[in-house]
């Protein structure tokens, strides 16, 4: 399987002179299949994607990770939307809180935006993903399941496994050692030198499901977006760096960990310098790691 990254930083784009090699787009990332087309998040690097979807009429699902800023706001942008009859497939995780037609209809209600999503030509329906993980089967030849992520108001992890070749897309998370800042859990969070033993239960288990799903997978595209040092200044703030990736690589027994949403302060000398350092790593682990890049492409066995 192919896969393409069309935006790879995190939290808000970042473009400009030092950061033009690695790239300034939000999360976006392809599958291309010769049945469907497929794409994780919908940030910013979707709207060149969408220009290059409409060549053809092949059905699109699009797997949100969750509705945070980054991973969305794309969307409106992407052609596709705009294609009478284009069946479009948006899945994202059912909320008891709000309907998924009403969390991404609202992102274009007036004032925010000129045309709301009730106005596009395209044949759209919005799926929403219970807990229970899957498996489902979006197109011919391909499984997909997902499971729940350590982030503040969840976000979903994803496994796609096509015609024997698997990857995965577990963006954002932050380890699974830490409290997130989620509703169901905690107002504030608590000291990091003593988290509630509830709270850890609860975290184990979320990592259980996360190491279970990901056993057998090739390539693993994961969240990497602090530096050590980084992750220590903001612990409570949903992501990882490098060292917890491999770790939960290296227990789910991954071939390939790609480096992914990178902070939109990392320049391209420093984000170079963190590859090296994270291949370094890796090589301790056994487990190959390489950079995502805007505008490239990999190949997934
Ligand atoms: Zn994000
Ligand atoms: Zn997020």
């Amino acid at each position: 399987m192919k896969l393409k990254f069309w935006g790879v930083r995190g939290s808000i784009p970042a473009p400009g002179p030092e950061t033009v090699r690695y790239g300034g787009n939000t999360s976006c990332v392809e599958v291309v299949t010769s049945s469907a087309r497929i794409f994780f998040d919908a940030g910013t690097g979707i709207r060149e994607a969408g220009l290059k979807a409409t060549v053809d009429s092949l059905p699109i699902h699009l797997f949100i990770t969750h509705t945070h800023w980054d991973h969305i706001m794309g969307l409106p942008f992407f052609a596709p939307l705009r294609q009478k009859d284009r069946m479009i497939r948006i899945y994202a995780l059912h909320r008891a809180d709000a309907s998924l037609n009403d969390i991404f209809r609202s992102a274009t209600e007036h004032p925010f935006f000129p045309i709301n999503f009730n106005e596009f030509e395209s044949n759209l329906q919005f799926i929403p993903l219970e807990e229970d993980g899957g498996p489902i089967y979006p197109a011919e030849n391909m499984q997909l399941r997902y499971t729940r992520l350590n982030h503040p108001w969840r976000a979903l992890g994803y496994r796609l496994d096509v015609d024997g070749a698997s990857m995965a897309y577990i963006t954002d998370t932050a380890p699974f050692k830490h409290v997130l800042l989620d509703k169901e859990f905690v107002k504030a969070p608590p000291p990091l030198d003593d988290p509630p033993p509830e709270i850890l239960d609860i975290l184990a288990n979320l990592e259980n499901r996360l190491v279970n799903m990901l056993k057998g997978v090739h390539t693993v595209i994961f969240d990497t977006m602090f530096t050590d040092e980084a992750y220590k200044a903001n612990p409570h703030w949903g992501h990882s760096s490098p060292a917890h990736a491999l770790e939960i690589c290296h227990k789910a027994g991954v071939s390939r960990l790609v480096l992914f949403h990178y902070a939109p302060e990392m320049t391209d000398a420093q984000t170079d310098s963190f590859v090296e350092d994270s291949i370094k790593l890796g090589k301790e682990y056994g487990i190959e790691v390489i950079p995502s890049m805007e505008g490239e492409e990999i190949w997934v066995n």
